[in-house]
């Protein structure tokens, strides 16, 4: 009764991709969208649709193949560049670096040390409760002085969300500041 469905089945493996094709060859072979179709493909040897990494692979047999070509050469180059990129990116980012250390004994130190010298009230609105340890210089813009005492104030939750990105107010109590 119902349409036949057409299954694509099984997709080939990279593995079963065994030709050798130049990274020339493939890249002047296209259709004029610039893409590559079933016909193209098969003639190369691979399935419709091609398995991720298709085209690596017919370059790497076909550099096995001629190991001392220049454009094998080039293709060595290519790849290592782009293995340099990806070592690059995964560098862990400041930002992971900065959250690792939120959690960290010495900060959870300093945020004591800071409550033991002002005591427990926001700098701000003067509220006792829920109270934060906050950067005076974003930490985002200044992550050297993440760990700086001389960085640090006593916020409430509220007046600390209030504060933006780019809001460097001092709130610490000044010398001749009204008794605190
Ligand atoms: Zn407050």
């Amino acid at each position: 009764m119902g349409k036949k469905k057409t299954s694509p089945g099984p997709r080939q493996k990279l593995s079963e991709v065994t030709m050798a094709v130049s990274r020339k060859e493939i890249m002047s072979t296209t259709t004029p969208k610039g893409s590559w179709n079933a016909e193209i493909l098969a003639k190369w040897g691979v399935k419709w649709p091609a398995p991720s990494g298709w085209k690596r692979k017919l370059i790497e047999n076909w550099d096995a193949q001629n190991p001392d070509s220049p454009e094998t050469k080039r293709n060595r180059q290519r790849a290592a560049a782009k293995a340099a990129l990806e070592r690059e990116i995964n560098v862990i980012s400041l930002e992971e670096t900065q959250a690792e250390f939120m959690k960290s004994d010495v900060w959870y130190q300093l945020r004591y040390k800071v409550f033991t010298v002002y005591g427990r009230k926001c700098m701000c609105c003067g509220k006792r409760y829920n109270l934060d340890v906050d950067h005076i210089k974003p930490k985002s813009r200044y992550p050297e002085l993440i760990a700086d005492f001389n960085n640090l104030q006593i916020l409430c939750r509220d007046c600390n969300y209030g504060k933006g990105n780019w809001d460097e107010t001092d709130w610490r109590p000044k010398p001749d500041d009204d008794p605190w």
